[in-house]
């Protein structure tokens, strides 16, 4: 598996055709960046074109139905979406939680259907503030990844990434400290070395998530245990994505 900086874009509800422009920049820009992996999620209307456009980049979906086919009217299962050219699926994301009420229960099934379908995973996980606010945000974080995690990986540790996303750090322009990031990941690598063992446990990268931006993912990036980011809002234009992975590769533009 390669140990590179993992910066990944999630366009969610944004991009028409007329954004396969921003996927082109990115991807030539990924070419020069060779230290840094960069992946983008558009919606999945746009996989198959930003799949054709793309040389470097990986894409993948921003998430799949548990089932394989059959009368699911509107959703895309994780076979559809590797037929597409994805090659990787974000699960569990803050906005389908909260949004469309998928429970942790829900995001395993999802999962155990990615993994079967070849697909890699970023599995989220992130605490609201209030959980914060009231100091559980580890109990909390570890609990949605006790019940939306396999109990077992059965070599599927190298297809897997976890992202930490606070859920009040998305989209507002607030991030967590240096020192609660580092302790979050330092306690999810505690829980899937527990959880899978040291050789698996300890390959899975775990991303950060939440209002990276160009000017703060140098110092994020840093954090032991941050293996990359999961970026929203400023991967939506190539010129702010790009210059958050090559933060992410300490500036070398090789
Ligand atoms: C996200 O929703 O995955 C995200 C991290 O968004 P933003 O970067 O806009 O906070």
């Amino acid at each position: 598996m390669s140990l590179r900086p993992y910066i990944v874009g999630n366009w969610k509800m944004n991009g028409t055709r007329a954004m396969l422009s921003e996927a082109r920049a990115i991807d030539r820009a990924a070419q020069r960046y060779m230290k840094v992996e960069v992946a983008v999620a558009p919606p999945y209307t746009l996989i198959h074109a930003v799949h054709r456009e793309a040389e470097q980049i990986a894409v993948g979906a921003q998430d799949c139905h548990p089932g394989t086919d059959g009368p699911h009217t509107g959703d895309v299962s994780a076979a559809m979406v590797a037929d597409a050219g994805a090659k990787f699926v974000i699960l569990g994301h803050s906005e389908r939680r909260e949004g469309h009420g998928e429970s942790s229960e829900e995001v395993r099934a999802k999962l155990e259907a990615a993994i079967e379908a070849g697909l890699e995973v970023i599995l989220c996980c992130g605490e609201p503030e209030k959980t914060r606010k009231s100091g559980e945000q580890e109990e909390y974080v570890l609990d949605q990844l006790r019940a939306s995690l396999p109990d077992t990986l059965d070599q599927a540790g190298e297809r897997l990434s976890v992202a930490y996303e606070p859920i009040w750090a998305i989209g507002t322009g607030r991030t967590p400290t240096l020192g609660d990031i580092g302790a979050m990941h330092a306690s999810i690598r505690t829980f899937l070395v527990e959880r899978f063992g040291e050789q698996d446990g300890s390959q899975i990268r775990i991303l950060y998530g939440g209002s990276v931006k160009p000017d703060n993912a140098r110092e994020i990036l840093a954090v032991a245990e941050v293996g990359g980011a999961l970026v929203g809002g400023a991967s939506l234009t190539a010129d702010s994505f790009m210059n958050i992975a090559l933060a992410a590769g300490e500036g070398d533009d090789q």
